[in-house]
């Protein structure tokens, strides 16, 4: 399989128009859950640039669970988060959720994300695949390493060696947390294969008080980078507030995991 570590032996490196993911630093992305206006997502893209993060994260279509709920500004979004990430000099991942959008996506954002939902959305892998843009691949809410090896083996399929796996959380029996966070994919997927892994400690756990611990897990883990999602104002965020941290407790963990990476 193109995806195995058999097949290929070396890490590979995936290069972000000049931001590298798996050569042996830890690549920070943060930002919002989603894109909500112009100054939202300047404020969070200078916070982000601040801790140290080089890529900005935000939704502008986003897989709710109600129909009813905020499902992103869509191509007025991309436009802010491009602009956002273009003054503090940084690169965009943002989510396709339709094969209709990947062009349009394609030209603000310079990863596509495949959401958890999407991770088994066949068409769409392959779609996105054909565009050789870097694929950030999160793990399904249930989905077996096996079965996120084969997602990212239809990504590789179609000549595209520019995918990012990330670890998300899976559900469980365990309601005490929204999802649980399984770690033992970080160096399970380094074994099984060459592409680099990403950890979202935010959607793993969905409380932000946990989500420096298991930041810091996921740089003991070996994770290639962290996607975390932060908001000037939490309580007030139009999606997944409790699990975003402020400047403040964001500043907090970048410091903490800058020291981790440093010791390693
Ligand atoms: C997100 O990144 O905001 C998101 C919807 O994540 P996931 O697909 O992992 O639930
Ligand atoms: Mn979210």
């Amino acid at each position: 399989k193109l995806t195995s570590r058999e097949f290929h032996p070396e890490n590979t490196v995936v290069d972000v128009d000049g931001v590298k993911i798996g050569d042996g630093s830890m690549t920070m992305m943060a930002g919002p859950c989603s894109i909500e206006s112009l100054d939202q997502i300047r404020e969070c893209a200078r916070i982000a640039k601040a801790g140290g993060a080089t890529i900005l994260r935000g939704g502008a279509f986003k897989p709710r669970t109600s129909p009813y709920a905020f499902q992103g500004l869509e191509e007025e979004g991309l436009k802010y988060i491009r602009q956002a990430a273009d003054e503090f000099d940084m690169k965009v991942i943002t989510e396709v959720m339709d094969e209709a959008h990947i062009d349009m996506i394609a030209e603000y954002s310079d990863i596509l994300q495949i959401g958890a939902r999407n991770m088994q959305n066949f068409k769409l892998l392959q779609a996105v695949g054909k565009t050789g843009k870097p694929i950030g691949l999160k793990r399904g809410i249930s989905g077996t390493i096996d079965e996120w090896l084969n997602a990212a083996e239809y990504i590789a399929a179609q000549g595209n060696f520019n995918v990012l796996f990330i670890e998300r959380g899976i559900r469980t029996y365990e309601t005490a947390t929204r999802n649980t966070l399984d770690l033992s994919a970080v160096p399970l997927i380094k074994k099984l294969s060459h592409f680099p892994i990403i950890v979202d400690p935010s959607h793993g756990v969905g409380i932000w008080d946990l989500v420096p611990p298991m930041a810091r897990a996921g740089v003991a883990a070996g994770a290639d980078g962290l996607i975390v999602e932060i908001h000037p104002d939490p309580v007030n965020a139009w999606s997944d507030g409790p699990q975003s941290l402020n400047e403040k407790t964001y500043m907090r963990m970048m410091e903490e995991v800058h020291i981790m990476e440093k010791a390693m």
